[in-house]
């Protein structure tokens, strides 16, 4: 099964292609040069996901599933800030999209003063799939996977959640992001300290991806069984 996935990130698509295997072949935007870039404005990390996935599926071939993420941090003590905004959080109005070390230095500066036990947060994950085929709604169904019509599509939305626990300074030089500050529950060590190895076991992304995983393989059976191959 071919998919196209809404993203130019070299690095998620490698782990798209790692956990869905062989039998899926996963296209990036990079085959697709000149597709200008969505602007990511919805209210939700479900949102943002479903409107790249629809969009993706305005320049894919008809029967090309089209795959999009958005993930970002949910801090409790901020109201769940920065939220859809975690890439863009420390940007001045009209200023040039912050770095990683600037989004973290503003997020310990709103956290200054919070005890420890009220600096809980978690990274959240929505990977959307769209496509028209009545397997993906069938498969939706079954797994319990949300899965609503925008424009001529049906997108399903599979979740993935990893909690834990924000410190008062980095630690680590791996990973990207927020990586340096969070702390999953259940780990000593952050998210830059642990090596991709082990986060991609636990973290949000990798959940959403499994997720992913078996909705597609349900998608690829229920494709199977309505065009069975015919053999002489
Ligand atoms: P996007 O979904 O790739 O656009 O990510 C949005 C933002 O959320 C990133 O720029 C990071 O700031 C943050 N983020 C998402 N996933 C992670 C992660 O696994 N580690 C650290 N930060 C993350």
């Amino acid at each position: 099964m071919q998919l196209l996935a809404a993203t130019r990130n070299r690095h998620k698509l490698g782990e798209l292609r790692a956990i869905l295997g062989s039998g899926f072949e996963v296209i990036g935007l990079d085959a697709v040069p000149s597709a200008p870039d969505v602007v990511e404005d919805e209210p939700t990390f479900a949102g943002n996901a479903a409107k790249k996935a629809v969009w993706a599926a305005r320049i894919a071939p008809l029967g090309v599933f089209t795959l999009a993420d958005d993930s970002g941090l949910e801090v409790d003590a901020l109201g769940g800030a920065p939220g859809v905004m975690s890439a863009r959080y420390a940007q001045e109005s009209g200023g040039p999209r912050p770095n990683d070390q600037q989004n973290n230095a503003k997020l310990l500066r709103a956290l200054a003063g919070v005890p420890a036990e009220k600096r809980t947060a978690r990274f959240q994950c929505v990977i959307a799939i769209a496509g028209a085929s009545p397997a993906l709604v069938a498969a939706a169904k079954q797994m319990g996977v949300p899965c609503e019509q925008r424009d001529d599509r049906m997108v399903a939305s599979c979740a993935g959640t990893c909690e834990g626990r924000l410190l008062c300074e980095p630690r680590g030089v791996g990973g990207f992001g927020y990586d340096p500050l969070f702390v999953a529950v259940g780990c000593e060590l952050t998210f830059a300290e642990l090596g991709e190895d082990v986060k991609n076991t636990l973290s949000h992304r990798a959940r959403a991806m499994s997720r992913v995983k078996a909705l597609l393989d349900a998608v690829a059976r229920g494709e199977q069984e309505r065009t069975p191959s015919r053999k002489i």
